[in-house]
């Protein structure tokens, strides 16, 4: 496996025998080309390489020759992490057993972009010099007044560098957002205006790559004492840019001014973490007198007695989980979540953490298939939150259908769960944003009880033990949220 390290070419091997043929061994190379790390490819689908792109006619292809257990090579559009596309030369080759079973697929990938550019713009280049030698001269003249009155009218600040930094122009929002006049600011270095605010190490290496990589600088935050307006957080984006081929190699900066708005995150975050202590304490002594109430109930009490205080129970228990996920968010907002890590065996647990779910829900049918590990380490509970978690949102969010599946499986030094649902799926546009704080699919919120907190805690459980968690889902069909946990933590290249 060493000398695969040293190809130029990215490699990675796929396992046929195990649900969604998941990808068990990459190579350096793969983690180059396609910008992710090994702990955020083992156990996946490949697919997720084509992001949303999903119209290629080329998966067809792919998916037939798996099927038919054949080889096949197709150029595909695929995405790295940070999102740059690139054309991938893919090479798909089926490794059989002696019953000439398909067991494996090795894959052979090769960034083919320059050669796919250069096959694009010679087909086009033709028709499209001649059109242009035309337009070219009333183009740019009006290219340039429609820039300009855009930069000007925005409500962003705007910076324009050229390729050695020195700044070209700022529109009026810059001027009076910090309070600068022209003379201050354009001709001069970047790293040199105000009192060297911009002259950050971090920064610098990241604006100094665009050029060369044409990776953009995103969501960069500057907290700063800036000359004239003060303490301010700026976030900052930065692009190259082109205009029509004159204005090459140019560097486009937007600063967004975010102390107000970063404050007001504070405070509800604060609010929120009060608010859930504070609502803890009482709750915990309610639900205490309530089981001294069910211990000492005389038996000669009436059976709706006994259904009130049994319902009272149950929604006591209810309204405990909720606060206690508002303090498990509000811990991980500042840092404070802690890990009890101990070796446990994960296979019971998850077993166990099943047969929980199973018996309260009388509507479906939980089945776990495949075998993980015994033994394990790390935060026990709060695996089996994050099992309960996807395991109550599959019930929850697939009312007609009564199953549902979780896959234990090993793939590489990793092991893999995954939960799948036949509800009512996900659209690709929301597949990101459920992970975060709040969010809620909008349709969904008045029909199911929930925060929008559960995935979001159960994210960052998951990348606390450095593995992965992601979903995928097909709106209408269902969902599968699969996660992986580094066996191994030395092998991985988590630390
Ligand atoms: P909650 O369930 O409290 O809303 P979560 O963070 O667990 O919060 O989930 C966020 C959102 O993701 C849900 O509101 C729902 O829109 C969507 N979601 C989660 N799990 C599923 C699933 N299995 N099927 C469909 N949608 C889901």
């Amino acid at each position: 496996m060493k000398a695969l390290d040293s190809s130029i070419s990215g490699i990675i091997l796929t396992d046929n025998q195990q649900p969604d043929n998941p990808i068990i061994y990459c190579n350096k190379a793969f983690e180059r080309i396609t910008g992710y790390q090994r702990h955020e490819i083992i156990g996946h689908n490949c697919r997720f390489l084509q992001k949303e792109d999903r119209n290629q006619k080329e998966r067809a292809v792919l998916r037939n020759a798996v099927k038919e257990g054949k080889e096949c090579v197709v150029e595909m559009r695929n995405y790295q992490k940070n999102g740059t596309l690139f054309w991938n030369e893919l090479y798909m080759s089926p490794i059989k057993d002696e019953q000439g079973n398909v067991c494996y697929f090795i894959g052979v990938q090769n960034d083919v972009t320059r050669r796919k550019k250069a096959e694009q713009e010679l087909l086009h280049q033709q028709d499209v010099m001649e059109a242009q030698i035309s337009e070219r001269t009333k183009s740019l003249k009006e290219s340039e007044d429609y820039l300009s009155s855009i930069v000007q009218t925005v409500r962003e600040s705007l910076v324009v560098l050229n390729p050695d930094f020195k700044v070209l122009s700022v529109n009026e929002h810059f001027l009076k957002t910090f309070k600068v006049g022209k003379e201050e600011t354009e001709g001069r270095l970047l790293y040199d205006l105000g009192n060297g605010q911009w002259n950050i190490p971090q920064l610098k290496e990241l604006l100094e790559n665009i050029l060369p990589t044409n990776n953009p600088v995103e969501e960069f935050e500057v907290e700063h004492d800036f000359p004239h307006i003060g303490k301010k957080l700026m976030l900052l984006n930065a692009h190259r840019i082109e205009l029509e081929g004159q204005y090459k190699d140019r560097i486009l900066i937007a600063i967004e001014d975010i102390t107000d708005r970063r404050e007001i995150e504070r405070r509800k975050d604060d609010f929120l973490s009060i608010a859930s202590h504070e609502l803890k304490t009482p709750l915990t002594t309610i639900k205490g007198y309530v089981q001294i109430m069910q211990r000492l109930l005389p038996s000669d009490i009436s059976d709706k007695f006994k259904d009130i205080l049994k319902k009272t129970g149950i929604y006591v228990e209810r309204l405990n989980t909720l606060i206690a996920d508002l303090l498990d968010m509000s811990r991980i907002q500042t840092g404070n979540i802690e890990l009890h890590r101990e070796t446990f065996d994960f296979d019971k647990a998850i077993h166990e953490a099943v047969e929980n779910i199973q018996a309260a829900t009388k509507t479906h049918q939980i089945i776990i298939k495949g075998s993980a590990t015994n033994s394990y380490t790390g935060d026990e509970s709060h695996i089996v939150q994050v099992i309960n978690n996807l395991l109550s949102n599959a019930i929850k969010y697939s009312p007609e259908s009564d199953e549902v599946e979780v896959y234990l499986s090993k793939v590489s030094n990793f092991l893999k769960v995954a939960v799948k649902d036949k509800g009512m799926g996900i659209k690709i546009e929301d597949q990101k944003k459920i992970f975060d704080r709040f969010f809620r699919v909008g349709e969904i919120q008045q029909r199911f009880p929930g925060m929008g907190i559960g995935l979001y805690v159960c994210e960052q459980i998951i990348k606390n033990h450095g593995g992965t968690l992601w979903v995928e889902s097909e709106f209408g069909q269902g969902s599968t949220f699969s996660f992986t946990l580094p066996l191994d933590e030395r092998k991985s290249n988590v630390q």
